[in-house]
């Protein structure tokens, strides 16, 4: 009886806060770099070779924007197209979710890899508030990569990828924000020396060498 109890509870019990109060919390890497800098691709290649989940802020943004009966629609979109950052709580209510909502399908699954996040102070604040205490920030992952050479990706991209922010206008925005929103969030983790710095410039194989090594090494 009280072993059904239990085991009922527990089932009940978010996964996320099960983790936590097992001290195994799910483990985050952070994974930066300017619109195009090839986070998303790489993401793709690690989950094919590691045990990593990939949870894009801008993909849950979009699917959050195209889900029907969204109250955030509207507002999403035009954030994205004027390539501003979303009010934190509507990112990381979506990214909180994504990952219970994994680990609660498989237990195996606690290592994440958090890509275009924490993208400003306000994101890195929301982060902190929501979530301290229960993931561990291993590293940021920063792709770096040259403005011309992300803008030149993005607009390739734009020819087949139907997002409304892959144009010249919103892609000026985006690196904007980068520049003056990310790029502080990045040099703030330098300082606490947890980034993990790629040359993103070059090709897809290359980048994924640098980056194996680099989870190599970590792991
Ligand atoms: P992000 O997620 O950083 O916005 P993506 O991974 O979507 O970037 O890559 C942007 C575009 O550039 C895609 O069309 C992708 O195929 C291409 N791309 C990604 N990495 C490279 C690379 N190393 N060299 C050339 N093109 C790349
Ligand atoms: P991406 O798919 O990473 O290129 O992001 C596309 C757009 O989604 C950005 O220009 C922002 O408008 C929005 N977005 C992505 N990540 C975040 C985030 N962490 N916080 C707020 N907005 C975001």
């Amino acid at each position: 009886m009280f072993g059904r109890w239990v085991a009922d509870v527990s089932r009940k019990v978010p996964s996320l806060l099960k983790r936590v109060s097992l001290g195994m919390k799910p483990q985050v890497v952070f994974v930066l770099g300017g619109p195009g800098a090839g986070k998303g691709t790489q993401c793709s290649r690690i989950v094919e070779n590691y045990s990593y989940t990939h949870l894009s802020a801008g993909d849950l943004l979009r699917e959050e924007r195209a889900r029907e009966g969204s109250e955030f629609g509207q507002l999403i979109d035009n954030y994205i197209k004027e390539g501003q950052i979303v009010p934190v709580q509507i990112t990381i209510n979506l990214l909180k979710k994504a990952m219970e909502a994994t680990m609660e399908k498989d237990e195996t699954k606690f290592r994440f890899l958090i890509d275009g996040f924490p993208r400003n102070e306000d994101n890195l604040q929301g982060w902190n508030t929501v979530m301290d205490g229960k993931a561990d920030v291993k590293f940021v992952l920063f792709f770096d990569c040259d403005n011309k050479v992300c803008i030149q990706r993005c607009l390739e991209r734009g020819k087949s990828s139907g997002r409304t922010d892959d144009n010249r206008e919103s892609l000026e925005k985006r690196i904007q924000t980068y520049l003056q929103s990310t790029r502080p969030i990045i040099q703030l983790y330098e300082k606490l020396g947890k980034v993990r710095t790629v040359d993103a410039s070059r090709s897809v194989d290359e980048v994924f060498a640098e980056v194996k090594a680099i989870l190599d090494k970590e792991a």
